[in-house]
């Protein structure tokens, strides 16, 4: 019998001198880790101690709680990790730790047979965690008694190069106990402060309690994984506030979990406020990836869309292929699945919201819907769903009520293809100007966009429900006949007018025509250019783009009923000098209405030389 009393040496497989060494130097990005893993395996111990209770009676030290307890101490620059879990005999401790990717959590799962299989509490799958503590270690200690009572306790001791001890050691608690000595370069993590914050990162949500020097560390709890209704409304948002480092309330919430093709659990918020709107930078996607309560990565890049970055939150997926470090998805694919997925379940949530409590969702479009905006432009998956949930003002909705596209559609009588829009700064300048009043004449609705997106938003999104979505003010717009009103210009003399004016106002217009359009204004210009309306110009102009020099070009239209127009009709042969000043006059005033003026003195001189003759 060899004398187990004495410390005995042994070498580490040649595989894990090489393990070791990937470990040590590359495999993970960030030191800190080690403290996540260690952790890790304190908890997954714990939890099949919890197990092992079940169904053995004699258990040692049976009456220790189950938890997990930290201590750091910066003079000795140590770390100690302490569990009182199931805890490793001799044989354990050379085969967990001194064997290639042997991961004792695996074979646990394996000898409880089917069910065990599914025991989604236990974390550890790689066998390799553990070797992280050497990234910042000069020895590591573990000490570790086993539940069994009849096996005494030891003392298991390396520097991570090439070897390691066990040697039996008298007084050891059930569990296992592993005390860092850190490297010189590692000090700072025998600070209470910084563990703090790597166990708050890492850790805040493992199921067994966390104490650092004392100090209870994990106080909230993975909600994501609780049944929604034991939930009350304080938890939710003491999660939310504590999960995304939030001062506000949540504004909407969704908590869903899914089984297929993947299985998640999910917790997402809505903040209460828009950061972005306020001019804050950029919002970073911050929907956690967490792989059975650990955190495997903050701010996954690709786990939701862009225009989905407001979101808050935790996403949970048990059967996640992780590489060995956890840091990093492997699979490219199933990180596209989890994103179609939850993406789905959030647009039909809007949706319903939208419908259930439209005054809540309301509220959340007038701070959000920019976000909805950019997804109806660009995300070319989701746009028809994301389209759906657009609002805006028409020229039927009183002011501040907005309209569907959805509920636009079905007002559409006969068989009308067009939903109309207007881009103008807000409600009055768009109802005030010349566009709207055609249309109103004829009883169409005209929806009103009042953001500077919005045009890119229509262009891009082109058409909802079959029908073609379409600027108000284009040139191409067609619009049915209406009876001709009393008193207007003869044919002739329209004919005579136009011409007139096309000849006097030259390369400033590219046509001048009757309008079927105007009911109550004298003019209107219409933009001749396909490709950048008035809108775009503006936008072009203030980011100094090419383009918004070029000449301007637009169609001018003429309202042979009205007031001005007949006068100009009899000035322009009686007075023509001065029936010049008034149809340049009446261009500019058309470009006014369109907001294409860009230089307003050569007009104020005019007016003022008009003014003279009254
Ligand atoms: P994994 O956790 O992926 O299984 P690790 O390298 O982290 O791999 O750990 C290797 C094995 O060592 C674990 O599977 C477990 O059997 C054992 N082990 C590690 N830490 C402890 C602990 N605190 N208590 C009991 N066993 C442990
Ligand atoms: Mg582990």
């Amino acid at each position: 019998m060899p004398d187990t009393t004495a410390p005995q040496k042994f070498e580490f497989q040649a595989e894990i001198k090489q393990l070791l060494d990937i470990v040590i130097h590359s495999l993970y990005t960030e030191k800190e880790i080690f403290l996540r893993e260690l952790v890790s395996n304190a908890a997954d111990a714990l939890e099949k101690l919890r197990h092992t209770q079940l169904t053995e009676k004699e258990i040692f030290d049976d009456r220790l709680d189950l938890e997990i307890n930290v201590t750091t101490d910066d003079k000795a620059k140590t770390i100690t990790i302490q569990d009182f879990g199931i805890g490793m005999t001799r044989a354990e401790l050379v085969e967990n730790l001194g064997t290639i990717a042997h991961s004792g959590s695996k074979a646990f799962l394996k000898a409880l047979g089917e069910g065990g299989a599914k025991n989604a509490n236990l974390i550890g799958q790689f066998g390799v965690g553990f070797y992280s503590a050497f990234m910042v270690a000069k020895t590591v200690k573990v000490y570790a008694h086993s539940w069994r009572a009849a096996e005494p306790g030891h003392v298991w001791t390396s520097d991570g190069s090439g070897s390691y001890e066990i040697e039996e050691t008298a007084g050891q608690r059930r569990g296992a106990k592993i005390v860092i000595e850190l490297k010189d370069d590692c000090g700072e993590f025998s600070q209470d402060w910084k563990a703090k914050e790597i166990l708050e990162r890492y850790s805040a949500f493992v199921s067994f309690p966390i104490n650092l020097n004392g100090k209870r560390i994990n106080t909230v709890q993975a909600l994501w994984l609780r049944s929604k209704n034991e939930i009350k409304e304080e938890e939710y948002a003491e999660f939310y506030k504590f999960q995304a480092h939030a001062y506000d309330e949540p504004r909407l919430r969704l908590h869903f979990s899914a089984d297929a093709p993947l299985s998640i659990n999910a917790l997402l918020f809505v903040p209460k406020e828009n950061t972005e709107k306020l001019g804050f930078a950029r919002t970073e996607a911050s929907v956690a990836l967490y792989c059975r309560k650990v955190l495997i990565d903050a701010k996954p890049k690709n786990l939701l869309p862009e225009w989905l970055r407001f979101l808050k939150g935790v996403v949970d997926s048990e059967d996640l292929p992780l590489n060995i470090s956890r840091e990093t998805m492997q699979d490219k694919a199933l990180i596209e699945k989890l994103n179609k997925v939850i993406t789905k379940r959030l647009l039909k949530f809007l949706d319903e919201e939208a419908k259930n409590r439209p005054d809540v969702y309301n509220e959340f479009y007038a701070e959000f819907g920019l976000f909805l905006k950019e997804g109806a432009a660009m995300d070319f998956t989701h746009k028809e769903q994301i389209t759906k949930l657009l609002r805006f003002e028409s020229s039927l909705t009183e002011k501040g009520k907005t309209t569907s596209l959805a509920d636009y559609v079905s007002r559409l009588t006969g068989d009308l293809k067009e939903i109309y829009y207007l881009v103008g700064p807000n409600r009055n300048a768009i109802e005030s100007g010349p566009y709207l009043e055609a249309f109103k004449a004829r009883n169409l609705e005209v929806l009103f966009c009042y953001e500077p997106v919005d045009e890119y938003v229509m262009n891009n999104v082109r058409e909802f429900e079959g029908k073609k979505l379409t600027a108000a003010d284009h040139a191409d717009v067609k619009l049915t006949e209406l009876p001709k009103p009393e008193g207007a210009l003869s044919d002739a003399d329209t004919k005579a007018l136009t011409t007139w004016i096309k000849d006097t106002l030259g390369d400033r217009v590219s046509e001048v025509k009757a309008s079927d359009r105007l009911v109550d204004s004298p003019v209107l210009a219409l933009n001749a250019d396909k490709f950048t309306s008035p809108h775009m110009r503006r936008m072009m102009k203030a980011m100094n783009k090419d383009g918004a020099e070029s000449p301007l070009r637009v169609n001018l239209e003429i309202n042979p009923r009205h007031a001005v127009i007949k006068r100009l009709f009899e000035n322009h042969v009686a007075s023509p000098e001065k029936a010049k000043l008034v149809a340049e006059q009446l261009l500019d005033n058309a470009l006014i209405g369109a907001g294409l003026l860009d230089d307003t003195t050569a007009m104020v001189a005019r007016l003022n030389k008009l003014l003279e003759t009254v």
